[in-house]
């Protein structure tokens, strides 16, 4: 498998933290994902894109278990 963006063949499997936004809030979803070594592409498949969708749909329903580790902020 090359990498769309730069054409390496450099993809292997890694642990990262999706982000999901959830009104003014970001969840971090940790998963593993194959991503591109050499610009850091991720490649999302089918069954990846539904599991964050459904991940998705259980924190607007409020059905996930979450824990705060930092804050957003905004400037005035
Ligand atoms: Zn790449």
């Amino acid at each position: 498998m090359k990498c769309v963006v730069c054409h390496g063949d450099d993809i292997e499997a890694r642990e990262v933290n999706e982000e999901l936004k959830v009104g003014s809030d970001i969840v971090f979803v940790p998963m593993s994902l194959p991503v591109c070594r050499t610009c850091g592409e991720r490649y999302y498949d089918r069954r990846t894109i539904r599991f964050l969708e459904e991940v998705e749909e259980k924190l607007k329903g409020g059905k996930l278990t979450l824990h705060q580790i930092g804050k957003v902020l905004a400037c005035d």
